[in-house]
């Protein structure tokens, strides 16, 4: 699993290269953007306006790879892995009262 960088937003291309921007790197990118410029100087990369996917939080791009593995997040926010089954609403039933009700008396 790559190693994603908590304090810096994402500037993720279409072909999947990422590059992890300072805020400084960010600001200048969105207002070059913002002023219609269509090609970047980013870490030393040159990059093309149209070969921009967008910039992202790393928890975002963290979902996008979860869901290429074929992890799956279920009601309760909570990240599946493909074969695993969603046990998180049994785990939040307190009592056997609470198991009664879902169940009923077998
Ligand atoms: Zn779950």
């Amino acid at each position: 699993m790559q190693n994603l960088d908590i304090r810096k937003n994402v500037l993720l291309l279409r072909n999947g290269l990422r590059y992890f921007l300072t805020p400084e790197e960010e600001n200048n990118l969105k207002k070059a953007i913002h002023d219609g410029e269509v090609k970047f100087d980013v870490q030393g990369a040159f990059i093309t306006y149209g070969s921009i996917d967008g910039i992202f939080k790393p928890a975002d791009i963290d979902a996008v790879d979860k869901i290429k593995r074929g992890w799956w997040q279920c009601k309760y926010g909570k990240w599946h892995t493909k074969i695993e089954t969603c046990k998180c609403g049994f785990n939040k039933l307190t009592s056997a009262d609470d198991i009664r009700k879902k169940y009923g008396d077998k």
